[in-house]
């Protein structure tokens, strides 16, 4: 099992973006969620340290 990296916790099932895992649960969360939303600034956080891990690595 791999560690997401949106909810910290290990999952079966997910997506690899770059060098992290996304687990289903926060994939679909995340496409559902409004930009209005203030859990959607919560996932751009959390994405935005997959980039910068990407730049870095
Ligand atoms: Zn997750």
């Amino acid at each position: 099992m791999e560690k997401c990296i949106v909810c910290e916790k290990p999952q079966k099932h997910g997506i690899h973006l770059y060098t992290s895992f996304i687990c289903t649960d926060c994939e679909k969360a995340m496409v559902q969620t409004s930009t209005q939303d203030p859990t959607y600034q919560f996932y751009i956080k959390q994405l935005k340290v997959i980039k910068e891990n990407k730049i870095y690595s």
